[in-house]
């Protein structure tokens, strides 16, 4: 497992006169709480200004700087475009940082800001399988990974590998990394520091007393990250990932429109976002079955974080 060599970036929009942490959506949420009760899910636009433009329109300028930890140059600016269509945003557009393979961060502790790309050298991304375990779809993805001898990330969420924990211990007995994705799967940031960091750590006992590792890997749901979130993954000496490829599969787009959203958007260092959990996740499971022999082909192969 790694946890060097990872480039944080983060780009913000400017779009109708909020300012906007660009990124992509997650699924909808599907445990009921109080945090989630505000008119406006994370996904259908900016919330607290970190939000993400799932549905937003407009033509914002985004400005992309690459803030990773430790020693890197990467900076630059692009596009953003709030169009809300599968991944554009900016998020997925080219990346100077990872273009140029300046990110580095052996061992600098960087893990107090997000990671949206991988830096392990060309043709290297990361797939993430998120929202599980789940018993019907976990399995089937296990089965297309085996097959192609692929490693992925699985985020889990805390309580489903309580639930589940036979299936949990199977992803980390193939050797994917199993990635802390809370309790609940509630928004952090709409959550006290205190009720976000339980979250977290509930999460990381389930995943420890199911698997017996410890995660070294937290995904916030949502992409929704908060100060003390990130305090607490330096805290625990988990890497805070996040993705850049959405091709919002959750969403059903149709299993064509998965594959080609993935193709288009995916360049080295992407870290692709997929979910086995959250509900009918059967266009997801044949659309990986499409794209990973693609992405194979095109000389990408696949690291975890
Ligand atoms: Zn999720």
């Amino acid at each position: 497992m790694r946890t060097g060599n990872v480039i944080n970036r983060r780009v913000l929009l400017t779009a109708g006169g909020l300012t906007l942490l660009a990124g992509c959506s997650a699924p909808v949420q599907r445990v009921t709480s109080t945090a989630q009760t505000r008119p406006m899910p994370e996904h259908h636009g900016g919330h607290q200004g970190a939000g993400r433009p799932g549905t937003g329109t407009g033509t914002g300028t985004g400005t992309r700087t690459g803030t990773g930890t430790g020693t890197r140059t990467g900076t630059g600016t692009s596009k953003g475009k709030g169009t809300g269509e599968g991944t554009g945003h900016g998020m997925s557009g080219p990346n100077p940082a990872t273009g140029t393979g300046h990110a580095s961060d052996p061992g600098g502790g960087g893990n107090n800001k997000p990671v949206y790309y991988v830096a392990d050298g060309p043709k290297a991304i990361a797939l993430t399988i998120d929202d599980g375990p789940n018993a019907s779809y976990t399995p089937q993805v296990l089965r297309l990974l085996e097959k192609h001898r692929v490693t992925a990330t699985f985020s889990m969420i805390g309580m489903q590998v309580a639930a589940e924990p036979a299936i949990a211990r199977e992803v980390a007995a193939a050797g994917h990394v199993i990635s802390n994705h809370t309790w609940r799967h509630l928004d952090l940031a709409w959550l006290s520091p205190t009720a976000a960091i339980a979250e977290m750590d509930r999460a990381t006992d389930a995943i420890h007393r199911a698997t017996g590792q410890t995660p070294t890997v937290f995904r916030a749901p949502y992409g929704a990250w908060s100060a003390a979130v990130l305090r607490r993954c330096q805290q625990t000496g988990m890497t805070p990932l996040d993705w850049s490829v959405d091709p919002r599969d959750w969403a059903r787009p149709g299993v064509s429109a998965i594959v080609a959203n993935i193709l288009r958007n995916t360049r080295t260092g992407s870290i692709i976002l997929e979910h086995d959990g959250g509900g009918n996740r059967a266009e997801t499971v044949a659309a990986l079955g499409i794209v990973i022999p693609r992405l194979l082909d095109a000389g990408y192969h696949f690291v975890t974080i």
